[in-house]
């Protein structure tokens, strides 16, 4: 494929759970460094799918976010995990829903893009999958995961207090790629599956946008917002408006969150509506940026 930006460009983010006077030093210096582990990737023709993969197994591994290894378990005690994998071009996609017992889902959402003719799998036969694919095994489940986020649970009993990791990638081909992954809401019930791991709502990648979600997943599921911030775009809206008229609906119905999105220009959106996200970019100029509050 010819080259059409020739420029890399990336948004990640790290959940839309967080909260005023929660100290996120940790994870602002992190997602600085996964983007700026990216970035000679990315400058050195990596594809915007495989960057995805790599950036969210950095935010998984890392224990700082709510997905991978910073999950919660469900109301059942059981670390149910979701992840999901687009890519633009053609509008591949893998993800995996309520995964027990692995540490990386984003890459059982690969594989399953990949070596079988699904898009989800879930619960059991994903785990199943996922062992035959020979994905790295948890083993001791109270010594890996690190519960992170629980800081920012203030939210009122019964809101879906939540956090999640995802990124978009535009690659110096112009193809563009999202990927998300999350333990879901806090406290959440045996086998609840949110929008993380569902092409249209928390994840979405076609030859104009990519966008990932985060927030209470019931709402974005409810107004297929990653694909609705694409196909306001290809409906002649600039991205930085569909994004957020996306999430204006999403509070309009009582719900709160936010997502990343990326154009084929390399323009970057981040709106929420909750308190402020975690997020990290590399624009085509090549400047890096990182933020919680918008301020
Ligand atoms: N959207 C995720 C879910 O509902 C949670 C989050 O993004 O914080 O599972």
């Amino acid at each position: 494929m010819a080259p059409i930006s020739g420029r890399p460009a990336l948004i990640l983010h790290g959940g839309a759970g967080a909260r005023r006077g929660v100290n996120y030093d940790a994870e602002i210096a992190h997602m600085r460094q996964v983007v700026e582990t990216m970035r000679p990737r990315l400058l050195d023709g990596l594809s915007a799918a495989e960057a995805v993969v790599q950036a969210v197994t950095m935010l998984e591994d890392s224990g700082l976010y709510v997905a991978g290894r910073g999950a919660s378990p469900n109301a059942a005690g059981a670390y149910e995990l979701d992840a999901s994998l687009m890519v633009g071009p053609d509008g591949r996609a893998g993800a995996v829903a309520a995964l027990q017992g692995f540490r990386n889902p984003i890459l059982a959402a690969r594989a399953v893009m990949e070596k079988t003719p699904h898009v989800l799998l879930a619960g059991e036969g994903a785990a199943l999958f996922a062992a035959e694919q020979g994905l790295d095994a948890i083993g001791d489940e109270a010594a890996w995961f690190t519960h992170a986020g629980q800081g920012d649970d203030n939210h009122p009993p019964g809101t879906l207090a939540h956090g999640t990791v995802g990124c978009c990638v535009l690659d110096v081909q112009g193809r563009l790629a999202a990927g998300t992954s999350t333990a879901g809401v806090f406290g959440k019930m045996a086998g609840r599956v949110g929008d993380s791991p569902l092409p249209g709502a928390g994840v979405w990648a076609d030859d104009r946008v990519a966008a990932s979600a985060t927030g209470q997943g019931e709402y974005f599921i409810r107004v297929a917002a990653c694909a609705q911030t694409a196909w306001r775009v290809a409906d002649g809206a600039s991205l930085t408006d569909a994004a957020r008229a996306v999430i204006d609906r999403i509070g309009a119905l009582g719900g709160d969150g936010g997502l990343i999105a990326l154009d084929a220009q390399g323009t970057i959106a981040d709106p929420y509506n909750s308190q402020g996200m975690k997020r990290a970019w590399l624009t085509v100029e090549g400047e890096v940026g990182v933020d919680v509050f918008g301020d």
